[in-house]
């Protein structure tokens, strides 16, 4: 009887090693992720590089783990840095509170914060753990301009932008 097992144990590992190798060599190779995946948050500018957030605290509101701190500024046109009359001044998400649901993206009506798709969350302290708005936000696009930014006045007046299709 044990004959037997050793000899189907034996096969089995012949068998196998036939067989396509099933394990990723991560980090040196990476497994794409899913469409739906939720992965480290963002903070969105527009074209022109002014930012997306407008410092409402929706996300915050929203957020089921109280994750996220928001403290918000006035802009005014000669130091803007978002769209309306509102800025987070400070933006900060702490990653060890943060059960990645997605909440926070849904709440937030500029779309400014978004969850992206890098997973290589790591810190040895946790003060590490506190994403700050600078981490968070993106580089300036290109053909954009850094915030704050001085900007004409009467043009920037919503803090929501006109949306094409609503039911978008
Ligand atoms: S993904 Fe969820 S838990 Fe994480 S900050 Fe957003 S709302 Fe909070
Ligand atoms: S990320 Fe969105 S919901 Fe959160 S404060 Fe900024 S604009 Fe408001």
């Amino acid at each position: 009887m044990m004959l037997d097992d050793l000899a189907r144990g034996l096969a089995t590992t012949l068998k196998m090693m036939f067989e396509k190798p099933v394990t990723i060599q991560y980090p040196e190779e990476k497994r794409r992720v899913r469409t739906r995946f939720k992965g480290r948050h963002h903070l969105q500018r527009y074209e022109n590089g002014l930012e997306k957030c407008i410092g409402c605290s929706l996300c915050a509101a929203a957020c089921p783990a109280d994750a996220i701190f928001v403290e918000a500024a006035e802009n005014t046109d000669e130091e803007r840095y978002s769209p309306g009359e509102r800025y987070a001044r400070v933006y900060e998400i702490n990653m060890l509170r943060c059960i990645f649901c997605g909440y926070c993206q849904d709440a937030c009506p500029t779309e400014a914060i978004v969850l992206g798709d890098n997973y290589e969350l790591s810190f040895t302290d946790r003060r590490q753990a506190i994403y700050t708005k600078e981490m968070l936000l993106d580089p300036v696009p290109p053909g954009g301009q850094p915030t704050p930014q001085r900007t004409p006045s009467g043009v920037y007046t919503r803090s929501v932008p006109v949306m094409k299709d609503p039911s978008d």
